[in-house]
């Protein structure tokens, strides 16, 4: 066997891999909840719901109009005696030869009938101003009515048995009224996953505590803090904020043990490069271990995924750990790419993914970085890609800008007009 060169580094692992392990690493939460439908928003459907109806529950008319047989209207002008009133809610009779019913919008079809005709369709022929039951009368047919025309059909939305919600759902208000529309007022959820977010970093101050003219040389405002506590949020997460953590060992291994017993995940931004002054790292190493470190991406190089270990007393045993970089476009990336499917997967949700669009790029990247790169980008009133100008990892304003990512491959330059794959924010922050 022949040994290849020794290479001082060894590559790192690609996003797929490390998603993956992430992946194969997480064990669905079991506990759940039965919540109000009213409350299920967002929430991780925790049973598959099987429809004990159908939906609709009769066939009933889509129109105003004029129930009929259209064995009776052959031709256009046909009179019909109008025998019934039917609005919504109430039950008609069955429907004789040469009968019409006056019907409304979701009223049920009276037996016997097989067509609507709208009223547009059709003349109301007056019987003089005595008479007080004016529906009551004549109709003129205008039209040669189809069999079927303007009705909804039993179960056309919803049939009895039918899985209209599947295990694994993520809970958005369709999903609520779909739930409801087949009568359920209680859904069980799995319960929320529980989050402790710190950031590290000496140089962090935080907004409100001073005033930007006052802060001393080498400070930043702590944003990660806020955009990662919003992306958990709508994660469907229960957060504890634990506030800036000072960069040292001993107070990151002090925050690391107290979050431990009572979160099934905690989340760091910053701390996880190979600085010295670089405490996360060591600190999870020591109180538990990485499954991960490091991905071929750009941003978002210096991602670690690991578990702590617990006291054997503690509510969860071994709650993951995720460290993200504290450059804020790379921990909001890794965010997305990392911790956001992970957060669906712990809360048994199907589909952790978003769906990704090929679209054309209206720009050029002659000079690919060699990593595989997320781009900030936006949509166009063309259908097209604009690329935001400063890709920095440090650059924010990028993110806010750009309406989503470019996932382009390692070394592919782009130029205006190549297809490219287009991740939209809109996907990750439901
Ligand atoms: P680190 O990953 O700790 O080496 O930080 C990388 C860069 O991100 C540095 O420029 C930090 O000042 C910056 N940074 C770290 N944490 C935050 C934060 N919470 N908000 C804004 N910038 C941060
Ligand atoms: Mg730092």
């Amino acid at each position: 066997m022949t040994t290849s060169p020794v290479s001082k580094r060894p590559p790192l692992m690609s996003l797929d891999e490390a998603l993956s392990k992430v992946l194969l690493d997480t064990v669905a939460i079991t506990e759940t909840q039965l919540l109000p439908t009213f409350e299920a928003d967002g929430r991780a459907l925790a049973e598959s719901l099987v429809s004990q109806m159908q939906v609709p529950p009769q066939d009933n008319s889509s129109m105003d109009g004029y129930a009929l047989r259209v064995e009776d209207v052959l031709a256009v002008g046909t009179r019909l005696r109008v025998t019934q009133r039917i609005p919504a809610g109430q039950q008609g009779h069955a429907l004789n030869a040469g009968e019409a019913a006056r019907i409304f919008t979701g009223a049920p079809i009276p037996p016997g009938a097989n067509a609507v005709v709208m009223q547009e369709d059709a003349a109301l022929v007056e019987q003089g101003a005595a008479d007080a039951s004016k529906d009551l009368s004549e109709v003129i047919v205008n039209t040669v009515p189809m069999s079927g025309q303007w009705i909804r059909r039993s179960g056309e939305d919803i049939e009895k048995g039918a899985v209209i919600l599947s295990q694994g759902t993520r809970l958005d208000p369709a999903s609520l009224g779909l739930a409801a529309s087949i009568g359920v007022a209680h859904l069980k959820v799995t319960r929320r996953p529980k989050v402790a977010l710190f950031s590290t970093g000496d140089e962090l101050v935080m907004p409100g505590d001073i005033a930007p003219q006052d802060m001393r040389p080498g400070a930043i405002f702590n944003s990660n803090r806020f955009f990662l506590r919003a992306l958990l949020l709508r994660a469907g997460c229960e957060v504890t904020d634990l506030g800036i953590v000072p960069d040292n060992l001993a107070a990151t291994l002090e925050v690391l043990r107290n979050a431990a017993d009572q979160h099934d995940l905690i989340l760091t931004s910053g701390g996880v490069s190979v600085g010295e002054e670089d405490h996360v790292k060591p600190a999870v190493m020591q109180l538990g271990h990485l499954n991960l470190w490091q991905i071929a991406m750009k941003p978002g190089k210096p991602f670690a995924f690991g578990r702590i270990h617990a006291s054997q007393a503690a509510a969860v045993p071994h709650p993951y750990f995720m460290g993200l970089p504290g450059n804020p476009v790379s921990s909001f990336v890794t965010f997305q790419l990392l911790v956001k499917p992970f957060l669906m997967a712990l809360q048994g949700v199907q589909k952790v993914q978003p769906t990704s669009y090929h679209l054309k790029a209206h720009f050029d990247l002659p000079k690919p970085d060699k990593r595989r790169e997320f781009l900030r980008v936006k949509r166009n009133a063309q259908g097209g890609l604009d690329l935001f100008a400063n890709q920095s990892s440090g650059v924010l304003t990028s993110v806010h800008w750009g309406d989503g990512l470019v996932d382009n491959p390692g070394g592919q330059a782009i130029q205006a007009g190549d297809w490219v794959q287009f991740y939209p924010f809109s996907e990750w922050l439901q």
